[in-house]
């Protein structure tokens, strides 16, 4: 609906002071209006109390609109301390002419409460001293409506009208600093879970691939040495290893290396996606986990990613680079457990060096 989205553009717009709560800002504007519609309303249904009734609640209906206005302009602890002191300074008088201790309007103050300790940035004696000062104010105005009396009476229907004002009006403010506490503790929750999952991720990731590294692997290993026998299902294990990756440095320099180990890692990532899990193992190390599959199966699709791999050229700025990889696999053997069966997968890469490299020994 246009009113309600033009009065949400209102709160919502941006304050042009700059490093600004904005949250703080808005919950001003938000219980400025409350304020002032609280004092309308006297202002609307007072008349009888006489002219000077009507003028002083338009006088504060008007000094809380007033700092809605502000709230545009100043900062947002310089409107929060206006609109602290125009409603002490409200209540102070609403309840030595009206006698509050039947109307409860003095219990507004303890909304100031909440409000102060939203803003992180305030000092803590400083919302210490607030919070005594309403405790304190609320108790003098109490203990003089007990002892003094009213200045001027109001008629029963004016009493009523007043208490249930001041108890909507109470309650609504609390609610609405409440929901602002809800939320920001809802954004904070959510931005720390965000943040441990990211962290989570990058401990387990390496750095210049984006692959799992050596330790997030070795869980993966344990977690697969746990689950699989049981299932009686194969799994099987290849290291491979860039050949001459010296020489590539050397050559092209360190930079065209890195280079090629990033687009290794991406070609690794699709061609594991369906059958299991890459990590970078070491330097130019890479360790592949197939699930569910066994060294033969795995040797045919390890030949077919050798192939792919001897016939990728590397664009790298303007060079074209080609590299060849070893392979050792090996099965799971249930009985060595994981730290032979990458051994033996380790001496048949070696295996596969001496006889001359680029190819897949298993
Ligand atoms: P081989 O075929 O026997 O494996 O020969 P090789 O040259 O690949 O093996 P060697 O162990 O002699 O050298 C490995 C090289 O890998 C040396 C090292 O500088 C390079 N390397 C290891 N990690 C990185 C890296 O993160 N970035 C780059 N650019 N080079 C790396
Ligand atoms: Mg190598
Ligand atoms: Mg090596």
């Amino acid at each position: 609906m246009p009113f309600f989205e033009n009065i949400q553009n209102l709160l919502n717009q941006e304050i042009t002071a700059e490093n600004e709560s904005k949250e703080m800002t808005v919950l001003v504007r938000i219980l400025s209006i409350v304020d002032a519609v609280v004092c309308l309303l006297y202002a609307f249904f007072f008349p009888s109390r006489g002219i000077w009734a009507i003028l002083f609640f338009a006088f504060f209906a008007a000094l809380n609109i007033a700092v809605l206005f502000a709230t545009y302009r100043l900062r947002s602890v310089v409107t929060t301390t206006m609109h602290c002191l125009i409603l002490a300074l409200f209540i102070v008088v609403f309840c030595l002419l009206y006698d509050d201790n039947k109307l409860g309007l003095r219990f507004s103050l303890f909304t100031l409460i909440p409000l102060v300790y939203y803003r992180v940035d305030m000092k803590r004696w400083l919302q210490v001293l607030i919070s005594t000062s309403c405790c304190i104010l609320s108790v003098v105005l109490g203990l003089m409506a007990l002892f003094r009396g009213p200045r001027i009476f109001l008629n029963t229907s004016l009493m009523v009208f007043s208490v249930i004002l001041n108890t909507i009006a109470i309650t609504f403010k609390l609610v609405i600093i409440s929901l602002y506490y809800y939320r920001k503790f809802a954004a904070g929750e959510s931005k720390i879970v965000a943040y441990s999952k990211k962290l989570e991720q990058l401990a387990g990731a390496d750095a210049l691939t984006g692959l799992n590294n050596r330790r997030s692997m070795e869980d993966h290993l344990n977690m697969m040495a746990e689950k699989y026998p049981t299932q009686n299902e194969p799994f099987s294990i290849c290291i491979c290893d860039i050949d001459f990756f010296k020489k590539v440095n050397d050559t092209y320099g360190h930079d065209a290396g890195d280079f090629i180990l990033k687009r290794l890692a991406t070609i690794f990532k699709m061609f594991m996606a369906d059958k299991g899990t890459a990590a970078r193992w070491g330097g130019e190390e890479f360790l592949l986990v197939f699930d569910r599959m066994n060294g033969d199966d795995v040797f045919v699709e390890l030949s077919n990613l050798k192939r792919q791999i001897e016939k990728t050229e590397f664009q790298y700025k303007t060079q074209t680079i080609k590299i060849t990889l070893t392979f050792g696999l090996e099965e799971y053997d249930f009985y060595a457990g994981i730290q032979e069966t990458i051994a033996h997968a380790d001496e048949k890469l070696y295996q596969g060096k001496n006889q001359g490299r680029n190819c897949v020994v298993y």
